[in-house]
């Protein structure tokens, strides 16, 4: 299948030389990475703003290609045109379930949030194969929390809410990523049953000088609350942003500030 796919492309002829074979080498080592499992999962843990506590985190892609770190941020968009994603983000499942289980083996409970492209989430099956994983790994549902970006809801509201219902029956946890980024009604938000909003970064990092996305991080905090959703504020890297974001009443801080990702063996301390 993944072989298949990287023969599409055709599909990348607009775009200059240099970025068109950047592409390509990027497919064809990803392929290979998957193969030889030269993949790994990086944790992030959320602290709870109001209580301290930390018992989740978000789990993030890392690849280093001969020595080469290259970041999701560039990979995934790659791996989501060529359709590589589909098996790469079947690989990242797999990962988050077995240290969730492993965490709980230990007497843990870590809620492991993982990033779901809009290409998998709206993948025929897809809900059936968290559930399958949940029988497979044997953990509890509430450990489980999928990330998915506004865009990836909005673009195709109907489904994804159909889609969402019936995650939301498995009893995993459900939030919105990157929210504020995109064209989101706000009456959408209500409508989809999911747990918590992520602030995207670009608010967090700019709200301390900038009033105006100062106003959209209180206003964000609020309408999420008044809904009865729980918000993060990703990104959060300074004293001055923690304390905004206490004085709104987020619920949860994730950032370079309390912790980077890490391996699960160096952030399995943080975990009270
Ligand atoms: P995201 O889901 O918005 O993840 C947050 C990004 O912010 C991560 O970048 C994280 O390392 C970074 N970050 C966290 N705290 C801070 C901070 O305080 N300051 C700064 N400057 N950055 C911070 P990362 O790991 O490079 O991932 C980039 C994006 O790649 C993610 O954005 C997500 O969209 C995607 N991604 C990563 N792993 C996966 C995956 O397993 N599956 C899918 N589909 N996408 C993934
Ligand atoms: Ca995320
Ligand atoms: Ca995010
Ligand atoms: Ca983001």
């Amino acid at each position: 299948m993944a072989l298949k796919n990287s023969k599409s492309v055709h599909y990348f002829n607009a775009d200059d030389g240099a970025s068109h074979q950047r592409r390509l080498t990027i497919t064809r080592r990803l392929e290979q990475a998957l193969i030889d499992n030269q993949l790994s999962l990086y944790y992030q843990p959320k602290q709870h703003l109001q209580n301290g506590q930390v018992r989740s985190c978000e789990c993030l892609l890392r690849w280093i290609d001969n020595g080469e770190f290259i970041s999701p941020g560039e990979f995934i968009p790659i791996a989501e045109r060529s359709g590589l994603i589909l098996l790469l983000g079947e690989w990242v499942l797999d990962s988050a379930f077995k240290q969730v289980k492993h965490w709980y083996s230990e007497g843990r409970e870590v809620q492991v949030a993982i990033n779901i492209s809009a290409r998998q989430f709206l993948q025929p099956g897809f809900t059936e194969s968290i559930e399958r994983r949940l029988k497979e790994y044997q953990v509890p549902p509430s450990l489980i929390e999928l990330e998915l970006t506004e865009t990836s809801i909005m673009d195709n509201h109907q489904l994804a809410s159909e889609v969402l219902v019936e995650l939301r029956k498995l009893g995993v946890s459900l939030s919105i990523d990157d929210f504020g980024t995109g064209y989101s009604s706000l009456a959408y938000l209500s409508a989809f049953p999911v747990d918590k909003v992520k602030i995207d970064r670009s608010f967090v990092s700019q709200m301390v000088d900038a009033p105006k996305q100062q106003a959209i991080v209180l206003t964000i905090c609020q309408l999420a609350h008044n809904l009865g959703l729980q918000v993060i504020a990703e990104g959060v890297e300074t004293d001055s942003q923690r304390e905004l974001l206490h004085q709104y009443g987020c619920d949860y801080l994730q950032g370079y500030l309390f912790a980077r990702p890490a391996p699960a063996s160096e952030v399995s301390v943080l975990f009270n």
